[in-house]
């Protein structure tokens, strides 16, 4: 594992190519991100003409309001197509991402934010491991730099809490930054869920993966689209798009209960057998049905999470709608005939 942030020297390492006809595409979903793309595009240009081969750049514009459109469609670079997928509405991060995994035609595609909290740089070490034979180029953060000590600590736990509750292997501290095969690209677009909790779908392939640990930098301007609620609500997707555990910790919870009770009235039973009638008892019969009506709205409101999904799924919605692709900087791609091909398909 490496853990700086420096762009790698040596860059014959990461221009062998692992395919015949290799393409890299860079992947980034933005949302009102008008005050960080220019600088944005700029790095990761740079850093795309030190790869050699055709890359291109899937910009999707998760229903901005604030004009970042307009600057993207300004966009070009040498040797790169960028196309830019403007969805019909703010979708959410979340099928933003699966927008652009779905219009991505790279052997390897990278996922990044805009706001360059992931710095591109880090690219070509990426590529590395997947020309070294990884399918998954996992980025692990060793610092949240901008974060507060609470979204750190909930985060932790949160990874925790995860793993615990699933079978999936999700890797804490990995956000969404990370590289995929055309391989493992092909399977996430076939999963047909609507709940995408991207972590964890990133994680349920599995294949060949490796870790690289980076500095995550603080937010380069503008502000994060999560506030806390929105947080619980995709907390609540990972766990329950990926297990039924929860609803196993219920009826065990239940059952236990449902043996104390019985337990617990035998007791009464025989002490009133034994010694008579005594009207007492009020504190434990109210704390006795506290923990039941908790319990039992736990339960309810946890069957209530399922059975939304249920119904979020068998509406079968589409994840998102595409009002438009905008191609950028055709002028600029080396391959013309292939890039009409692509514009034709
Ligand atoms: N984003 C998006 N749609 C949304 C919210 C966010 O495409 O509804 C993009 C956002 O523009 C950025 C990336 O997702 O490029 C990460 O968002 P943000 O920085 O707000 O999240 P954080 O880094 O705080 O987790
Ligand atoms: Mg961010």
């Amino acid at each position: 594992m490496s853990i700086s942030n420096a762009p790698i020297t040596n860059i014959s390492a990461f221009n062998e190519r692992r395919d015949i006809g290799p393409i890299l595409s860079v992947v980034v979903p933005f949302y009102n991100e008008a005050e960080v793309l220019n600088e944005f595009h700029q790095r990761l240009e740079w850093v795309l003409t030190q790869i050699h081969g055709e890359t291109e750049i899937i910009y999707v514009d998760d229903g901005s309001v604030d004009g970042s459109l307009d600057i993207v469609k300004e966009f070009s670079a040498p040797n790169c197509t960028i196309r830019c997928v403007e969805l019909s509405r703010n979708f959410g991060k979340e099928s933003a991402m699966s927008a652009g995994l779905n219009h991505a035609q790279g052997q390897a595609v990278v996922m990044i934010d805009a706001d360059l909290q992931d710095p591109p740089e880090l690219i070509p070490k990426m590529l590395c491991k997947w020309r070294a034979g990884f399918d998954v180029v996992n980025m692990k953060r060793t610092s949240r730099d901008g974060e507060s000590w609470f979204k750190r600590f909930s985060a932790a736990c949160f990874y925790k809490l995860l793993n615990k509750m699933t079978p999936l292997n999700v890797p804490e501290n990995v956000g969404d930054f990370r590289l995929m095969s055309a391989k493992v690209v092909k399977h996430i677009n076939a999963l047909p869920e609507r709940t995408r909790y991207m972590k964890g779908i990133f994680a349920w392939p599995g294949f060949n993966q490796t870790t690289i640990a980076f500095e995550r930098d603080a937010r380069y301007l503008g502000q994060t689209k999560w506030n806390y609620l929105r947080l619980i609500g995709l907390a609540m997707d990972g766990i329950t798009s990926f297990s039924i555990r929860p609803l196993r910790i219920a009826t065990i919870l239940g059952a236990l209960i449902a043996g104390s009770a019985f337990v617990y009235g035998l007791v009464i039973i025989t002490k009133t057998m034994a010694f008579g009638e005594a009207v007492s008892g009020y504190p434990s019969t109210m704390v006795v049905q506290l923990a039941l009506g908790g319990v039992q709205l736990l339960s309810i409101g946890l069957l209530g999470e399922y059975i939304g999904r249920i119904f979020v799924e068998v509406k079968q919605r589409p994840l998102y709608l595409v009002a438009d692709v905008h191609n950028c900087a055709k002028a600029h791609c080396k391959n013309e005939a292939l890039a009409s091909f692509r514009e034709n398909a």
